[in-house]
């Protein structure tokens, strides 16, 4: 019984609190220890079929991974920024004195990035958005299907290596943008609330050359809650 109890309260606390503000938590900079790769919110072959689970672990545990120790290594020494938040540190990051800028901006905003990319999918994903965040989306971008194609028509044109974004702007309006390499949408004030890498390494053991393929799949991934909440709290913050 007891057991059971315990089992039930920590589901509960899990649902309640959802896997976006673990997950964020877990990447707040620590003074001592350096910025940390924060843990992955489900096993690596949480998202096939859509996305292989090889391609997972090596994206996660070697490209994820490299940007935080890359930061890190950066970063040494610099006690100010190394305890900064790293949301705080890539929207600051004229503060990043220029030897070492282009470094961070590709390493804090590689963490960032994929923290935000792992966090807005998950095994049990798909479907349509509900609430606030259907409304909005409806009436900057007419209709859902027009949203997706926006959507995957910036992830198809990024040439090279970059992302495709939904943003919250700073005048609280909905936009999709693209940004190449790991530039972040937080760099020019915007707020990121759901992002699709489209790095080659995100999808070419399953996917090839075929962008458009993977870009398709990942709707089946996408997890609304956390897009919502990232909404939310974009929407309400000052
Ligand atoms: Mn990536």
């Amino acid at each position: 019984m007891d057991n059971n109890l315990d089992r039930r309260g920590f589901v509960t606390k899990v649902s309640a609190f959802g896997v976006a503000s673990a997950f964020a938590g877990a990447a707040i900079a620590q003074e001592d220890a350096g910025f940390v790769l924060p843990k992955l919110p489900y096993a690596f072959d949480a998202l096939e079929p859509h996305i292989d689970a090889r391609t997972v672990e090596i994206h996660y545990d070697k490209h994820h991974r490299t940007y935080v120790s890359n930061l890190n290594k950066l970063l040494a020494g610099n006690k100010e920024l190394m305890k900064m938040e790293i949301h705080q540190l890539v929207g600051n990051i004229s503060k990043v004195p220029e030897t070492i800028r282009q470094g961070v901006i590709n390493n804090a905003g590689g963490n960032v990035n994929h923290i935000l990319y792992w966090d807005v999918m998950g095994p049990k994903g798909g479907g349509s958005p509900t609430g606030a965040i259907a409304k909005a989306i409806d009436q900057a971008f007419e209709s859902f299907d027009k949203f997706k194609e926006k959507v995957n028509q910036a992830g198809l044109t990024r040439f090279g290596s970059g992302w495709s974004w939904l943003v919250v702007d700073s005048t609280k309006k909905l936009q999709v943008i693209s940004t190449p390499n790991q530039d972040s949408p937080l760099m020019n004030g915007h707020t990121p609330i759901l992002g699709i890498d489209v790095w080659e390494h995100a999808y070419y053991l399953k996917y090839q050359n075929k962008r458009a393929d993977y870009l398709a799949a990942w709707w089946n991934l996408v997890n609304w809650k956390a897009v919502s909440d990232r909404f939310g709290a974009a929407i309400s913050k000052s």
